[in-house]
Parts: structure tokens; sequence; C-alpha cells
């Protein structure tokens, strides 16, 4: 079920359903792809799901505004504060919480909205400690296991970066008429940093916004991953729809 589409008893009798909360941005990719690229993306695998699970999801409008103070170097690149963006996420959830929801999955687009992500979660778990029903997790769609992405990538990154082979093959795959392929080039100043951990602008570490080699993207490599991406992420709803618990289950050895 789309939220945004359903009336208020729809809502009202859908609670034990996997609410669904895709978070994206609007900032540079490049001269290849469009600035709402990982919002489109991240959208399209939540429709997705949605549709393969309409009965056990509630899908959330895609929060477009990210994180993207490390991009804002480059045109048109919209960010939004720290505490502004972790108070947007966290009224969602805990606006749904209010109404009797409690299993929360934040679908993310966007690799600088993962902390910020994360810790919102932890905000609204402290808050929330005694709640033991509530479920609250936050995947990057991505996140996909090493070997698959070496299988399926020809260059030098074999993992997603940021207007890079992969993320512009998953445009190919999915909205082909918004990529400028001839004007993806190969970046990546210092795309590989000198000391782990460092923070950086990505006006330091790409020439023109993209990383690595986009001009190796084909429409049939986005498939593949978009089809990863889809199949990971329902393993997890089936998971949280089931519910677990952490203690183990086994008979106590010395008992
Ligand atoms: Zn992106």
């Amino acid at each position: 079920m789309k939220l945004a589409e359903a009336t208020w008893p729809e809502v009202a009798s859908s609670l034990e359903s996997v609410v669904v909360i895709p978070t994206g941005s609007l900032e540079q990719h490049g001269e290849h792809l469009p600035l709402a690229t990982d919002t489109l993306l991240v959208t399209a695998i939540a429709n997705r799901l949605e549709e393969e699970h309409q009965d056990t999801v509630v899908l959330t409008p895609t929060l477009w505004l990210g994180a993207s103070e490390h991009h804002m170097a480059f045109a048109g690149t919209l960010t939004s504060d720290f505490p502004g963006y972790l108070s947007s996420l966290q009224s969602v959830i805990r606006s749904l919480a209010s109404h009797g929801f409690r299993k929360f999955l934040v679908v993310n687009g966007h690799g600088g909205n993962s902390d910020l992500n994360r810790l919102a979660l932890r905000e609204v778990k402290r808050d929330q400690a005694l709640d033991a029903q509530l479920l609250l997790v936050q995947q990057d769609y991505y996140s996909l296991p090493a070997d698959f992405y070496a299988e399926v990538l020809s260059g030098e990154f074999k993992f997603i970066r940021h207007a890079c082979e992969a993320e512009t093959s998953l445009m190919l795959h999915l909205y082909p008429h918004l990529v400028k392929l001839d004007k993806a080039k190969q970046d990546g100043l210092h795309a590989v940093p000198p000391v782990p951990g460092l923070a950086t602008s990505f006006s330091e570490i790409s020439e023109r916004g993209a990383l690595g080699r986009p001009d190796l993207a084909t429409a049939e490599k986005g498939q593949r991953i978009f089809q990863a991406a889809v199949e990971n992420l329902t393993a997890t709803i089936r998971t949280m729809r089931q519910g677990f618990v952490f203690r183990s289950d086994r008979e106590d050895p010395a008992g």
C-alpha cells in the first residue's frame, strides 16, 4: 500500500505492515546524470517492493532532501542541515509509530544519509527503549555482496560509488531518457584516500562530479543490480514480518 494513496481506515487496518521509508537526495551526479538520481533510483526500488508486497508493506513518499553538504561545490545541489534531516525522518517514524505501526525499514539511496539514518533510528530507539515491539532498520539498497559487484562490474571499482559505473547502469536500466551517456567520462582524482576515515568534499576527489568508469555502464548491468537490491530487501522485509528475538533458543547446555 502506498501511504499517500490510501485512506485513513485503510491505514488503520494495516498496522502489522512493514513501513518502508525511502531516503534520497537532490545533488550533482556528474555531467551525465540528473540531480535527482538517488531519489529516482531508491523510489524505483521501493515501488517494486511495494508492488510485490502490497498487503504487507506501507510505503511512504521518498524523503528527497538529503544530507549533501559534501556536494555543495557543484551547482544545483540542495542539502539539509543535519538536525533538519534527523528531524524530518524521525517525524515520519514517530507519526506512524503513534498510529500504531511498529516495524520500520528505511531504504537509503544516498551514501551521505547513511550515518544520519542510523543516528535517527538510535535516537528513536533510545526514546522508545521499553517498546520491545519496535523494529527499526536502515539499509542502503546498494549494499550487496562484494563478489556480486566484482562479477557484474568491469571497471576498477568493484562496488558502487557515485555517478559511477554501477549507478549509471541502474539509471540506464530504469530511466534511460535521463542519461547523457556521451558525457560519461572516467573521473576521480583521489578516489581512494591516503588514510582511511578521511572526511572529504566531493570536489577534492572528483573533477567533474563522478567517480570511476560511468562510460562502462550498461542497462543490463543495471538490471542485475536492481534485481539483486530488490531480492536483498525482500529478504529483510520477510524477516521483519516474521519478527525475531535476539536470544538463542538453544537449551542451556548446563541445564
Ligand atoms: Zn547517487
